[in-house]
């Protein structure tokens, strides 16, 4: 049995060019790019080249760029960099997100309100996870010229594949001085990012989204944003971020960017295709489901179903990503990070889903190198497992129950 890998919004395999280009940089040339002699200087050219082009494809100035450990580490050097600054300026500040960002933003949010009594808001949603700006208008307007405003809005979700309106968001930022910081995991290489022309102050992005390496992301920062570091050691990363310079990786982020960037094109075309065929197997199947999420404003390489297996009342919180893993299907329930806790997606939650909606969900998430002959049999591996789940709980439900469960 061929095994399919729908889990690309999880993490994507790498590219085979960028790994080929890459290898001198992990035996050849293996300098110290903090290191003045001329082995360091060739590494330092390889760190500061893949900033350049980092900078282009991101609408930045070199200067903005810094390299951190991943998204995770991007959307917390930002969110606690940034409240670690306005508790030493002593300026109270306040911080307004949504309930459908990622963990990486939620934990550290939750965190920065604990530690510092923070006091956080969230805007409104509604069912299909689109964001009310009239919300988040109205908690910027209520606001004194005293108390600083942080708002946290994702570029696109990574459960649901919805995509914010970023410039629209940025732009209320500006109007009512705030600051601007927005997740860009899921976007970057898929959709266009102009950070400085669109008034962003803080951008994450993470290299193994886009068939770059896991371990590498960048932050996006806005030449002037008020920022404390979390690292301290070396001068390294402009005294923002110490660490000895990964380098390789950062030209690994740099090449992979570029080269999803300009096909993402022809890769969102590809996808489509595969999104349908995937849906109308389903649909020849007569499998009931709906479809989370944005029906249009939404990434296409992300699925979100929720099947009506509303019978099997019991269904633990993985039987269904397991059972299709055992059909060779590899998908998830939710983010990656969420998977394996036994827990139903906050996001399918926070949209109104009941626990036994959530754990009926899938995440089915593509990538240019799906192909459309493994989308179809990945599609009627799903429907079978689907359909055997059903038979299984009606029987269980029909039977009558002569002994409790031991
Ligand atoms: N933000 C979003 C929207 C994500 O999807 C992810 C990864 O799942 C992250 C942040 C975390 O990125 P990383 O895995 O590079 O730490």
């Amino acid at each position: 049995m061929k095994h399919v890998y729908l889990d690309n919004a999880s993490t994507t395999a790498l590219a085979p060019q960028v790994w080929e280009k890459a290898q001198p940089y992990f035996t050849t040339h293996f300098g110290n790019a903090a290191s003045i002699h001329a082995f360091g200087q060739f590494t330092k050219n390889i760190l500061e080249e893949s900033r350049e082009r980092v900078a282009t494809l991101l609408g930045a100035s070199p200067s903005e760029i810094f390299f951190t450990s991943g998204g995770t580490e991007a959307n917390n050097f930002a969110l606690k960099g940034f409240a670690f600054a306005m508790a030493q300026a002593k300026r109270p500040f306040r911080i307004i997100s949504s309930q459908l960002e990622h963990k990486a933003v939620l934990e550290s949010l939750a965190w920065i309100k604990k530690f510092f009594g923070t006091p956080l808001l969230f805007v409104e949603h509604d069912r299909r996870g689109t964001l009310n700006l009239e919300s988040l208008k109205s908690m910027l307007r209520h606001s004194d010229s005293q108390t600083a405003t942080l708002v946290s809005i994702m570029h696109a979700n990574n459960e649901l594949g919805n995509i914010n309106p970023i410039e629209d968001i940025a732009h209320l930022c500006k109007e009512y001085g705030a600051f601007f910081h927005t997740d860009a995991v899921q976007t970057a290489g898929k959709l266009p990012i102009h950070a400085k022309a669109w008034g962003v102050d803080m951008l994450a992005i993470s290299g193994h989204k886009f068939h770059g390496p896991k371990g590498v992301g960048v932050l996006y920062l806005r030449q002037g944003i008020p920022i404390e570091p979390l690292l301290h050691g070396g001068s390294h990363e402009r005294n923002r971020r110490a660490g000895t310079e990964n380098y390789a990786f950062a030209f690994m982020l740099a090449e992979a960017l570029q080269l999803a960037t300009e096909s993402a094109a022809d890769t969102a075309s590809h996808i489509q295709i595969l999104r349908e065929t995937f849906l109308s197997r389903l649909e020849q199947h007569r499998i009931d489901f709906e479809v989370n999420g944005h029906a249009t404003h939404a990434l296409p390489h992300i699925l979100n179903l929720t099947f009506a297996l509303d019978e099997a009342r019991k269904m633990a919180a993985d039987v269904l990503i397991l059972a299709l893993d055992a059909s060779g299907v590899a998908v998830s329930s939710g983010s990656a990070c969420t998977s394996g806790t036994e827990k139903p997606s906050h996001v399918l939650l926070a949209l109104g889903k009941s626990e036994q909606e959530a754990r009926a969900s899938v995440r089915v998430s593509f990538s240019k190198f799906n192909t459309a002959t493994e989308v179809a049999e990945a599609a009627e591996r799903t429907a079978t497992v689907v359909k055997r789940l059903l038979s299984a709980s009606s029987t269980a439900t029909d039977e009558p129950q002569s002994h409790p469960p031991s």
